[in-house]
């Protein structure tokens, strides 16, 4: 039996500077669940901010590492550079209208591939964002009162890398991650692990733009899904037999993680569907108090400390 390894995007992680903003852009703008406040395993002074639909989902999930002051970036090739949301093609006016209100700055909407409509704007520290006007999506939407379900965010449509050169990205993806090509156009190739909008790559090929450079308001890795801990080590092996430099499994608490850089320079990661962001609090308590992993429970007190106070807040973002 022929079992697909990889199934799609599970979630992207970015860099930002002030926490708050961060929260406030994500959970309140784009009504976003705030799923779980934890610190960044490997540098525990840092936040680690999950963002998703109720639950979570795979295909939904943005997260961030919040340093405060931290400098921005460059967007560039080499660069994960965009993060596109999906949101029912009938929303376009409600959306226009909400960026307008909270002062988003944005391009008007775009087409591409016949049918899409797009906007692009950027959150409070550059990060490339698009909503997706689409009606292939059969994700229902979630709400958490601040905006209509009719319009809410159903997860990601997919992901854009700006890259030099395409076509050993592009092997990686068909040959080692279970893509297929759905479509091409001018300098962008779309692949798909499940074909279904959630878990379109784009590939852009941007040979004449500058490298992008790490720092604030740029992507610091892709996350793509596999079914579960037997899944990721065949998957594992498939890239270690290509000769790519795949890390150990590395426990993240809410998944298992294996990393790994694509030829283009994008830090790529493999999760673990299971076990999920209910392992350690309550669905309805998502997100509400610090979680840490065990090997970090006995210094709370001082992590704690370290960090910034902050606080969804929704009725601040009331249509
Ligand atoms: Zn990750």
């Amino acid at each position: 039996m022929n079992t697909q390894l990889v199934t799609g995007l599970h979630h992207v992680t970015a860099l930002a500077d002030d926490a708050q903003k961060n929260v406030d852009f994500y959970a309140g703008m784009l009504g976003l669940r705030m799923v779980k406040k934890t610190i960044n395993f490997d540098a525990p002074d840092v936040y680690h901010l999950y963002y998703g639909n109720e639950t979570g989902s795979p295909g939904t999930i943005m997260t961030f590492f919040p340093f405060p002051g931290m400098v921005k970036g460059r967007h560039g090739k080499g660069q994960m550079t965009v993060t596109s949301f999906s949101v029912p093609d009938t929303s376009l006016d409600y959306w226009l209208k909400r960026l307008k209100k909270f002062n988003i700055k944005h391009t008007e909407p775009q087409k591409r591939f016949e049918d899409e409509v797009f906007v692009y704007f950027e959150d409070a520290h550059g990060l490339g964002l698009e909503l997706v006007f689409n009606k292939g999506d059969k994700r229902p939407g979630f709400s958490y009162g601040q905006i209509p379900i009719e319009h809410a965010v159903k997860g990601f449509y997919g992901v854009v890398l700006s890259e030099e050169g395409y076509e050993r990205t592009a092997g990686l993806l068909l040959e080692g991650m279970d893509h297929k090509l759905l479509i091409e156009k001018g300098n962008r190739f779309r692949y798909s692990a499940s074909g279904e909008p959630g878990d379109f790559v784009d590939i852009l090929w941007t040979p004449e733009s500058t490298r992008g450079l790490g720092g604030g308001g740029t992507i610091h890795h892709l996350a793509f899904a596999t079914p579960d801990d037997n899944t990721q080590l065949e998957a594992r092996e498939k890239l270690l037999s290509k000769g790519y430099h795949v890390t150990p499994v590395m426990d993240r608490q809410y998944f298992h993680s294996i990393y790994f850089r694509e030829p283009g320079g994008i830090l790529f990661e493999i999760a673990t569907n299971p076990p999920g962001f209910a392992i350690d609090e309550a669905p309805a308590a998502l997100g509400e108090s610090l979680k840490l992993p065990p090997w970090y429970e006995k210094s709370r007190d001082k992590i704690e400390k370290g960090l910034q106070p902050i606080k969804v807040q929704t009725d601040k973002f009331m249509d």
